[in-house]
């Protein structure tokens, strides 16, 4: 990886973590592929903790047969 890649992946990685509040905002909006990928990259730059987080945040807003649909019994029915 270049220098300047691994420049832009810890610029990014530190503007997510700040405070939370980008991820929150488009947690919902994000398609399950999309919330993924994103989840893996907060999982490796900055804590598994706050992937889980995000997806959780995310899951809200999946409907009943969405990857991270949270159903009645609230758990997370993520498919792999
Ligand atoms: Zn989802």
């Amino acid at each position: 990886m270049t220098e300047q890649k691994l420049d832009a992946a810890a610029g990014l990685a530190a503007v997510l973590n700040d405070g939370g509040y980008v991820l929150g905002d488009i947690a919902t909006k994000l398609t399950c592929t999309e919330a993924n990928a994103l989840a893996e990259f907060v999982a490796a730059w900055i804590t598994p903790e706050f992937a889980q987080e995000f997806l959780a945040a995310h899951a809200e807003g999946d409907d009943e047969g969405d990857l991270h649909y949270v159903g009645e019994d609230g758990e997370v029915h993520e498919r792999s």
